[in-house]
């Protein structure tokens, strides 16, 4: 055990081990009921809102992707036919052609 939960009385880690069932020695985080090996983290690290990777925004509907899939069909086309009148030159749009 270390001497912060020995000598001060910190809190300990609230969890335990599944293998032998006794509680963790670490002591708990700052404000935390779990030390960092289990779990315990800032509330400012946490995904939140729109950071969390399961947050939904509308941006990926299959309405929105075959819109935008539309819309990179015409800039294709446009550039396609500026090539052929000699309109645009340069290095060709990277990536392969929508179907
Ligand atoms: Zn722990």
């Amino acid at each position: 055990m270390l001497p912060s939960v020995k000598l001060y009385g910190a809190r300990r880690c609230q969890a335990k081990s599944r293998r032998s069932g006794t509680q963790c020695k670490n002591p708990a985080a700052y404000g935390q009921k779990a030390c960092r090996f289990h779990g315990a983290h800032r509330s400012v690290t946490k995904f939140l809102g729109r950071h969390n990777p399961a947050y939904k925004h509308g941006k990926e509907t299959n309405k929105a992707r075959s819109e935008r899939r539309e819309r990179i069909k015409e800039l294709q086309e446009l550039e396609n036919a500026g090539r052929q009148l000699g309109i645009i030159g340069g290095t060709k749009t990277r990536g392969r052609k929508v179907k």
